[in-house]
């Protein structure tokens, strides 16, 4: 009997509730909140394991990209079961994870996007409105579907200190320049509690490696600018091996103010934006079992990292 749905979308409220359940079944898995956003819901954090490698799974940055958070909660109870049960996850014993790493993972970046995209703000509500004012200075993107920021109509992958002002530029010549469903940078970097929650935890956690989920395209992102990163281009070829994705170079109108380009600028450890699944976000739950399938490597050997 698994406690993560995979067959519902994941509301905030859903998500809060198994985060919850899993860290009651599994005392291996801890939970905390890493902040608050603008309308109240919280920032929840995972964490599996007591080892010296420290990484950071991050999803749904991106609101109309939620499927992305289920992937990581059903990755946290997996891995739970099986260090409980003395069992095995992707065929890797389980205990060598929790001796080895402390796992967290942040599943749901964006909870106030995500609930306008998955219903779980009810249609005509303030919050549901007033987003609603906002996507009318963009009248050709699909709402709620297309939806992509928090609900003051900030892209929250677009507000982080690297390259922020080659966004902006790229962005505002796109026309996207106010408040809106998508690639609005914002006033300036950090100003959202969301952004800013993640880059306070991401300081503290000071992980060895960062992983952030989006979709689509079944692309892995690995590099920022021209730094040159140890050990990433192995990873990432590893990645792409065990998931059939291709490792690609991040296109240069979405190559800034990202969550890894922070990290790989600021830390110069590896970092990857994997696009999973294919189609129109939000992604069918139908793609959920393969997606969780093809990724399930990933997250085991950037937790593990690879051999020396
Ligand atoms: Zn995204």
């Amino acid at each position: 009997m698994s406690i993560v749905q995979t067959d519902v979308p994941m509301t905030y409220g859903l998500c809060h509730e198994t985060i919850a359940k899993i860290a009651e079944a599994y005392p291996v898995c801890g939970s905390r909140s890493i902040g608050t956003t603008a309308y109240g819901r919280e920032i929840e954090a995972m964490s599996i394991g007591s080892g010296g490698r420290t990484v950071l799974f991050t999803a749904a940055h991106h609101a109309n990209e939620w499927i992305t958070a289920t992937v990581l909660l059903k990755f946290a109870e997996e891995l739970s079961r099986a260090i409980l049960e003395k069992g095995s996850v992707y065929g890797i014993p389980a205990n060598l994870f929790e001796e080895n790493c402390q796992i967290f993972l942040v599943p749901m970046v964006d909870p106030d996007g995500v609930d306008l995209v998955t219903g779980g703000t009810p249609q005509g509500s303030v919050q549901w409105e007033k987003a609603r004012n906002l996507a009318g200075n963009y009248p050709a993107i699909s709402f709620p579907n297309g939806w992509k920021a928090n609900l003051l109509g900030i892209d929250l992958n677009l507000q982080y200190p690297a390259g922020w002002l080659q966004a902006r530029e790229i962005k505002f010549s796109q026309g996207y320049t106010r408040p809106g469903p998508r690639d609005y940078v914002g006033k300036a970097p950090l100003t959202q509690r969301e952004s800013r929650a993640l880059a306070d935890f991401t300081r503290y956690l000071d992980p060895a490696l960062i992983l952030a989920y989006h979709t689509q395209g079944e692309q892995i992102y690995w590099k920022y600018d021209d730094i040159d990163v140890p050990g990433a281009l192995a990873l990432g070829q590893e990645f792409a091996r065990l998931s059939g994705y291709a490792l690609a170079e991040t296109p240069y109108v979405s190559g800034f103010a990202g969550y890894k380009d922070w990290f790989i600028k600021t830390w110069r450890r590896p970092g990857f934006t994997i696009e999973a699944g294919l189609g129109e976000n939000p992604l069918p739950l139908n793609q959920f079992d393969s997606i969780y399938a093809k990724n399930l490597g990933i997250l085991t050997t950037a937790a593990l990292g690879l051999p020396e």
